[in-house]
């Protein structure tokens, strides 16, 4: 566990090993918890428990400091055999890639761990199989920071292929962190894909008790078994109880905070629909009918794009290099999308060079234009493109598909002012 020596001692001296419950007094205090190993950004006799509410601690240890053993580790519960399919129900297959909700609370540590067979997860959340046979495909198990573009290719590979061996419908455990990245990414990948792909996650993780992490499941699993609707969606809390679910497409959606459970928007599009805490599902808008078509994914993505938000005092020279090393950049402007003059040379520089530059706003709401201000027009002029009201991190994956799926620069523009996956709207057709 890696304790100082003196700390190791003292627990070998008490038979305290991981996951065994302890009592602590340490600076006229007590403490009551899992023994956890130790944690390398903290000092060596700073005891790590886990706390009965999920968080973890650290306590310093003194001479004077007293631990005992309240009780050993929980014992590994046994593993189940695979669940028989019931007849009539849906088969859903649970792709993991890790993040909160891939994780479950080990009884005898505290530690979070990945869950990612069946009977883990059935375990944990027995209610999913209420509507569909669900069967897990192990695939990663990783934080969503970590997600990169060879991963978001496996991933629509993965998910085609499942709908291509029979699946219903394939739902997505995803870190919440990036996951607005990844559904985009599947969204143009997938493109008319012929049935429900569903990510889903947890911003608390379920150790703790006010877990969304059963809630969100059992709510994306419904979603896949009764929402007959094809398509790349995000299944989170609507609100901050368990009475409301939002199911928001798939190139729309973004985190808006950094711990609540409703912390996941629509962006410029209203969710397509909502799921009541009976699992009484109810459309906002038309939906497309899942097909028996086979799933296509074209995964190509051009690497060299670059996501930059615009600042005050921007410097053009520290962006030079990277810009016109590019193939195309996103650029996350003010209000209506503008940048400094100063940054415009660039931008025509970078145009000029075969680059395409994409505009977006910071504003988030609403859309972005180029024509009403001289600032705008200069823009156009320099060479950028604006893209509606897209949010910049779907220009960013959009851009990177559209430059590898199309034969020059002329081309990927095209596809950039082109709706694919309902990432963009116009003043007319916008429902917020
Ligand atoms: N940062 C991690 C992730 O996005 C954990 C947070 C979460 O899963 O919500 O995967």
């Amino acid at each position: 566990m890696t304790y100082s020596v003196s700390l190791s001692k003292l627990l070998e001296n008490i038979g305290a090993t991981e996951g065994s419950k302890l009592s602590v007094d340490s600076n006229g205090k007590t403490y009551i918890g899992r023994l956890m190993p130790h944690h390398s950004f903290s000092g060596g006799d700073i005891l790590i428990l886990k706390l009965s509410s999920g968080y973890n601690i650290g306590i310093r240890i003194y001479a004077d400091s007293e631990v005992k053993v309240l009780e050993p580790p929980a014992p590994v519960p046994k593993k189940e055999a695979p669940l028989e399919k019931k007849k009539g129900l849906p088969n859903i297959v649970l792709i993991g890639t890790g993040g909160t909700i891939a994780s479950n609370a080990d009884n005898r540590t505290g530690a979070v761990r990945p869950a990612l067979s069946v009977s883990d997860l059935i375990e944990a959340v027995p209610e999913i199989r209420e509507s569909a046979n669900i069967s897990a495909r192990p695939f990663l198990s990783l934080f969503s920071e970590n997600m990169n573009v060879e991963h978001w290719q496996e991933l629509a590979e993965a998910t085609a292929e499942e709908i291509n061996n029979g699946a219903d419908a394939v739902m997505i455990l995803h870190g919440t962190d990036t996951m607005g990245y990844t559904a985009a990414a599947l969204s143009f990948m997938l493109g008319d894909v012929p049935k429900p792909v569903v990510l889903v996650g947890a911003q608390r993780s379920p150790d703790r008790p006010s877990s969304d992490a059963p809630s969100n499941l059992i709510a994306a699993t419904r979603f896949c078994a009764k929402g007959g609707a094809a398509g790349v969606f995000v299944v989170m809390h609507d609100t901050l109880e368990d009475d409301s679910f939002a199911v928001h497409i798939g190139t729309r959606v973004r985190k808006m905070h950094t711990s609540r459970r409703d912390a996941f928007k629509s962006i410029n599009a209203a969710p397509i629909a909502f799921l009541d805490e009976e699992g009484k599902i109810k459309f906002t808008k038309k939906k497309r009918d899942p097909t028996t078509e086979k799933a296509v994914a074209k995964t190509k993505m051009e690497r060299s794009v670059i996501l930059l938000q615009f600042y005050p005092g921007m410097d053009p020279s520290l962006f030079e290099g990277i810009m016109m090393r590019s193939k195309g950049t996103v650029i996350v402007g003010t209000g209506l999308g503008h940048v400094s003059e100063e940054m415009i040379p660039l931008i025509k520089k970078a145009c000029d060079n075969g680059s395409v530059v994409v505009v977006t706003s910071q504003c988030l709401g609403g859309m972005t234009s180029l024509h009403v201000y001289n600032t705008g027009r200069d823009m156009l002029s320099a060479g950028a493109i604006s893209v509606k009201d897209m949010l910049p991190e779907t220009a960013y994956v959009k851009l990177m598909w559209a430059l590898a799926n199309s034969k020059d620069a002329e081309e990927a523009k095209k596809l950039m002012m082109t709706p694919l996956a309902e990432e963009m709207g116009d003043r007319r057709t916008a429902d917020v």
